[in-house]
């Protein structure tokens, strides 16, 4: 396209279309928008992906760690001038049928995205997301209750002690827990200092009271304009009318300003920095070896999409699998067992940061972690760049380009994150998201010379805003921030008068009064149940077997990618190789294979993959309590590539090599992973951990997935190379025991193309396999002692879960139970956990396959009373009346978890796994149909039954502090209480 074609290419209403691009990868157009009078900017991804995407960002850099941008965007998420009602988002999560729904702040900007596949459901979240950012109420309540207010121990009693509350308060005190965030910490403070990245965007708990419901106003004020606004919509809608609703709502209302939301660039040291920051820990636990040492650097703009494309290869090469250089060097040096947390390259920063280190490090080794990366980084530029790495780097970014996948998050809201660094900073957004002239670049500069060695040189050697950032468990930390918070509020409290003090119990029972006075929802817009789709398509598997293995073809559009999966039955290992089986998904494809070792197995994955993963599955019959136990490898590869893709699958099943050295490296990364991020798998924890008590399927989830998991991996990690030998028998064993023809259940998803290849390849792997007899079933393992329990973990908060169990999935009771979780979320928990409580989240869950029933909650400062809450709100359903209107809500909130975003990857998995576990076409039918007409006595049968006279079990995770002070309060509350 010309100069003169790209600009100025025409209008839409108020609007200057100042680009219109092709892009290949979707089959559409970019369109790039400039409304005249604000200033606005709007970019169109126009395709024929019929879930269709919206986002609206601003740039919101902070100035303090008062978490300003985040406690902004949880106030304007609590009520606007068309929509005054106190939590308008997540009202609507319930009159919506959206694919994705969320607002985010991350350090420099706010983003406000959804995405959904009906048309009115876009049109009703449009309105609500416009008036929430351009119109809210920010009113006064919203804030004390979001961010930061003054409460009494015992609300309405002036003497019981004086405290800080706030949803956003203990959300960042759980948030800032984890050793990464610690490492987050030091990397602004260290790298950007003077800049707005050496404040905690978020907020941290020390400074959050410093700010004001003023301040916050202004702030909105200043960046909350659409002189300030960057627009994003994808899809098969058409723009005219998007466009339209927004200048009609937001932009015919607003004049331009100027909004300095500018980033200066970092002023470069002369000299590199060091810095240390400390996380918290268990003091029980042996933490000489808990440190991390990270090397990084600030490297290219983020908005030059082709230095950033040049780094983002480099950093692949460098770091991305086992066979990569740096990342080979630092584990070969044994200084630490895995990278350190802020590996790699971070495009979220105005300039981006490269980083690489090492965790599980004694803290005086962090200047040898350095030097490991240092002396790697001069060998490379000086013996040169291995160029079959960085041709396998580019196959991925070519595979990731031509992938489609909803897998995850919506691919709408996908493409809008990969051009983000460009056009929030300025950038080329057309470049970055469709590479190709870019990649042509690179490689014609790669022809000429030594482009990558001199990448290293000028961007990382000789480049001195260098920093070695050194984190180190602190077991006095949380403890002593506890006591700094109550002190300060002592001093708070001795100068309060008798009118202050009676003005905060009053204003906490205000704050509770409003809390509870019901609202009028009728304002927001809604789908109807009418509007829901009753059929599901059917899909069926083209099965054809092969040498002995069950083999279905998924005929679907894949857009040039293959998926393939091997399923085997584990339920035929004998009971003590079960604990090993999470390690030998790991040692699967980390390993070498067939005379070639862990590093050339890397590289032949990366080269000719988009991945390869293994792991057990465990699957929940429809009709029956029972499950399906899967041993799943899933693999994707570009078509042309199917051959290499195979064979790789080939070695690795029928000759898979463990070698002791290798494996003691993998158990100590993999239990150094699971150790520092202890403080975000305490909810996933608590939840296995209740489940085991109450069916089998829940004691063998524990088993793969929980905290018995991560209890083998800690044993694991005691053995030495000597002691694995044994270890490396049984996996073999493992391998050999579930390779075998006739165990195997091949699960292909391509187009149909590629049918026969596949075909021909797998062929060969199934021959190379080795013949073995018919193996019998183990038994299964029995559900664990249902007494309650409470595990320590580092963490500053608590997540509660009590679980019930009820029935399957074709069980008419079974849709009830879903809209019933969707109700008691919606109505109670939501109200009662999170905006009185104080807890990020406060959840019901019903696992219709499963057959339970969960109430959990997340990031909570309290255990008792939320158990107390778990009490009343059984009672709470039986005996209040249920409204017509939340009834209708509810269903429509269930109606999305039975019917998620697909994409074909996704779909041809599913089918097959429906097929193994009696989800039949008619079954899923069967229960939407018995969905949509749940009525409210059904509710309050199913309460009746499954929760007030069921037997619920409890599990608590949470810091030492709270465990111990919900025992002096109800000293039989736990039966069990261990550290993780
Ligand atoms: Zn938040």
């Amino acid at each position: 396209m010309s100069e003169a074609t790209k600009r100025g290419v025409g209008t839409i209403g108020g609007y200057t279309v100042l680009r219109r691009e092709p892009l290949e990868r979707l089959e559409g157009a970019f369109i790039e928008l400039e409304h005249e009078r604000t200033g606005a900017r709007h970019i169109h991804i126009e395709c024929g992906d019929d879930n269709n995407g919206f986002t609206v960002l601003f740039p919101t850099p902070p100035r303090d760690s008062t978490g300003v941008a985040h406690i902004l965007e949880h106030v304007v998420l609590a009520g606007s001038q068309r929509f005054p009602v106190h939590d308008p988002f997540f009202s609507m999560t319930r009159r919506s049928l959206a694919t994705f729904m969320n607002a985010f702040t991350s350090a420099d900007w706010t983003a406000y995205p959804f995405s959904t596949r009906n048309a009115k459901d876009f049109s009703n979240l449009l309105d609500v997301y416009l008036d929430a950012t351009f119109f809210p109420r920010l009113e006064q309540d919203a804030f004390m209750q979001e961010g930061i207010r003054f409460e009494f121990e015992t609300p309405d009693d002036p003497r019981s002690g004086l405290r800080y509350k706030g949803v956003v308060f203990n959300e960042m005190k759980g948030a800032l827990a984890s050793p990464a965030a610690a490492m987050q910490r030091a990397m602004g403070k260290a790298l950007f200092s003077g800049l707005t990245y050496e404040h905690v965007s978020g907020g941290d708990p020390e400074h959050i009271p410093e700010l004001t419901w003023q301040k916050l106003r202004d702030f909105h004020a200043s960046h909350y304009h659409p002189s300030n606004a960057f627009f994003y919509t994808y899809g098969d809608r058409p723009l005219e009318s998007t466009l339209e609703a927004i200048e009609r709502n937001v932009l015919s209302r607003f004049e331009r300003i100027i909004v300095d939301s500018s980033i200066p660039f970092v002023k470069r040291f002369t000299q590199p920095v060091g810095l240390t920051e400390p996380y918290p820990a268990v003091a029980s636990e042996d933490n000489s070896r808990r440190s991390q040492a990270l090397t990084a650097w600030v490297t290219v703009p983020s908005s030059d999409s082709f230095r950033l494309l040049s780094m983002k290869v480099l950093t692949e090469v460098l770091l991305s699998n086992s066979g990569s250089p740096l990342r080979k060097a630092l584990i070969d040096s044994k200084l630490g067992t895995a990278m350190a947390d802020g590996t790699g390259l971070q495009d979220d920063y105005k300039e981006s940061v490269f980083g690489a280190g090492l965790k599980d490090i004694r803290t005086e080794d962090a200047g040898k972690v350095q030097e490991v990366v240092l002396d790697t980084l001069r060998k490379l530029a000086k013996d040169g760049v291995d160029s079959d790495q960085v041709d396998a780097v580019i196959h991925r970014l070519e595979f990731e380009k031509r992938e489609r996948s909803n897998a995850g998050f919506p691919y709408a809201l996908k493409v809008m994150f990969s051009c983000l660094p460009a056009y929030n900073y300025g950038g080329d957004p057309y470049a970055s998201m469709n590479f190709d002239a870019d990649l042509a670049r690179l490689q014609q500069e790669r022809s000429d010379g030594r482009w990558f060695e001199n990448v290293i040189r000028t961007e990382l050697l000789d480049n001195s805003h260098r920093a070695l950032l050194t984190i180190v468990p602190d077991p006095e930390l949380e403890d002593g921030k506890h006591k700094k918070e109550l002190e300060r509020l002592a001093l708070i409290e001795a100068t309060l008068s008798e009118p202050d003090r009676n003005k905060i119990a009053e204003d906490a029972l205000r704050l509770k009064a409003a809390q509870d006075a019901r609202q009028d929802l009728s304002v927001l817009p809604t789908l109807e149940l009418t509007d829901i789709p009753m059929k599901f398509e059917p899909l069926a598997p083209r099965s054809t077997p092969i040498g002995g293995a069950a083999v279905d073809f998924y005929v679907l559009p894949t857009n040039g990618v293959t998926y393939l999966d091997i399923r085997s039955d584990f339920s035929v290992l004998p009971q003590e190789q079960l604990d090993l089986l999470p390690l030998f998904g790991r040692a699967f494809t980390q390993s070498g294979a067939a005379g070639q070792d862990y590093v050339q197995i890397a590289q032949r994955i990366a080269a000719y993959t988009g991945g390869v993963g293994a792991a057990a599955q465990v699957q929940s019959l429809a009709a029956v309590e029972d499950f399906v136990q899967s041993f799943v490898v899933s693999g994707r590869a570009l078509d042309r590539n199917v051959k290499p893709f195979v064979e790789i699958l080939a070695d690795l099943t029928s000759r898979l090599e463990i070698d002791p050295a290798r494996l003691k490296e993998i158990i100590a990364e993999t239990a150094t992973r699971l150790e520092s991020s202890l403080a975000n798998l305490g909810f996933q924890f608590a939840i296995l951990l209740a489940q085991s008590k109450l069916t089998s399927e829940g004691a063998l989830n524990e088993r793969l997935q929980g905290i018995r998991m991560l209890h083998s991996m800690r044993e694991l990690a005691k053995l030495d190379e000597q002691q694995l030998g044994p270890i490396i028998d049984q996996l073999q064993a493992i391998r050999t025991t579930l390779f075998r023809a006739e165990a195997m259940q091949v699960v292909v998803t391509c187009e149909e193309s590629t049918v026969a290849t596949v075909s021909e390849h797998l062929a060969s792997l199934v021959k190379a396999l080795p013949a073995q007899k018919e193996k019998t079933r183990s038994p299964k393992p029995p559900a664990q002692h249902p007494v309650p329990e409470a595990r320590i973990a580092p963490v500053p908060v608590a997540f509660n879960v009590r679980t019930f169990k009820t029935v399957r999935y074709t069980n008419a009771d079974a849709p009830a139970l879903l809209v019933l979780a969707n109700y008691l979320r919606d109505t109670f928990l939501h109200k009662e956990l999170r905006e009185k409580g104080g807890a990020y989240g406060g959840y019901a869950q019903a696992s219709t396959g499963a057959g339970l029933f969960m109430l959990g909650s997340y990031r909570d400062p309290n255990i008792t009373r939320t158990y107390d809450v778990y009490d009343r709100a059984v009672t709470w359903v039986l005996d209040s009346p249920i409204e017509a209107e939340q009834l209708k809500e509810a269903i429509l909130g269930s109606c999305g978890d039975v019917d998620p975003l697909e994409s074909p990857d996704i779909k041809g998995r599913r089918e097959a796994v429906n097929r193994l576990t009696g989800f039949t076409l008619q079954e899923r039918e069967k229960f939407k149909h018995r969905l949509l007409n749940v009525t409210a006595d059904d509710l309050r049968r199913v309460t009746s039954r499954y929760l007030a006279n069921g037997s619920g079990v409890q599990v608590t995770v949470a810091g030492a502090d709270l465990i111990e002070a919900a025992r002096k309060e109800h000293p039989d509350l736990f039966a069990v209480v261990e550290p993780v």
